[in-house]
């Protein structure tokens, strides 16, 4: 793949330690490398309070390993900037669990994203059926109330893929809007970023988390943004970059956020 027009960061990496995604993470920096990403952000899945990894998360004893891998990149990689993220499940009733698991290591940011509604996965491609078995407007407005949650939390300073609940190509009908607001007013109360991911054009779905409809409303309520790739693999670093960019500059975004010590910076687009 080519350079991309603008030097941007890509937030959202994930590493073979949550045994569902392959490369070494050197590749997926020498990938950002030659895309001419600025910045890349490793955002591996937290290992889970409540239930066994399995293949979802990393082991609990090897999150002290992720850190110091990454870390021990950050020193040797100045272009792209090396970030050290985390991508933690919302679940409600583990905040002080999380919020002291945080505090032990420097993260540069830390997604709070939503894939559990009780014991359903909702992204999980082997619990699809579930959607079938439950009335949709309810789903998403569960999904969403824990999105709000999340948000409201304090502990978390990006919303990753927000609606990956229409992942597998399910709507809610045409009011998303009215079950989204108290999300994007928690965002914003929060100060949260929103991320904008191409990890939805590689799924059924076909589209961008947010959806335009969504990041529309995010922009006139001045939530930032942050860009990621959900990259599983090295290939996927920056995937659809460009296409990406064109979504947030035609909503109006002429900024993206870059994080240090998780604080967000401005880099133009
Ligand atoms: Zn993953
Ligand atoms: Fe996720
Ligand atoms: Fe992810
Ligand atoms: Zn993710």
């Amino acid at each position: 793949m080519t350079k991309l027009p603008v030097q941007v960061p890509d937030y959202h990496i994930h590493t073979k330690l949550c045994g569902h995604a392959s490369g070494e993470m050197e590749d997926y920096v020498r990938e950002a490398e030659r895309r001419g990403l600025s910045e890349i952000g490793f955002s591996d899945h937290m290992p889970l309070i409540h239930m066994e990894p399995g293949s979802l998360t990393m082991e609990k004893e090897q999150l002290p390993l992720y850190v110091d891998e990454v870390l021990r990149l950050k020193d040797r990689w100045k272009i792209p900037a090396i970030k050290l993220g985390l991508e933690v499940d919302y679940i409600p009733g583990q905040e002080e669990e999380v919020a002291g698991i945080l505090d032990r290591y420097e993260f540069d940011f830390v997604h709070g994203g939503v894939h559990f509604l009780g014991d359903w996965i909702v992204d999980h491609p082997d619990q699809v059926s579930e959607f079938d078995r439950r009335d949709l407007r309810k789903v998403h407005e569960d999904y969403f109330r824990l999105v709000t949650g999340a948000a409201g939390t304090g502990l978390f300073d990006v919303i990753p893929h927000m609606d990956v609940i229409k992942k597998f190509g399910h709507r809610t009908g045409s009011d998303i809007l009215s079950v989204v607001a108290p999300a994007i007013e928690a965002i914003s109360q929060g100060g949260l970023c929103v991320e904008v991911s191409t990890a939805g054009l590689r799924k059924p779905v076909r589209e961008i988390y947010p959806s335009r409809e969504i990041l529309e409303a995010c922009f006139e309520a001045r939530i930032p943004i942050t860009l990621g790739s959900d990259a599983h693999t090295p290939q996927d670093v920056a995937h659809k970059f460009e296409k990406l960019l064109d979504l947030v500059r035609s909503v109006g975004y002429r900024e993206v956020m870059s994080f240090s010590g998780r604080t967000h910076a401005p880099v133009a687009i």
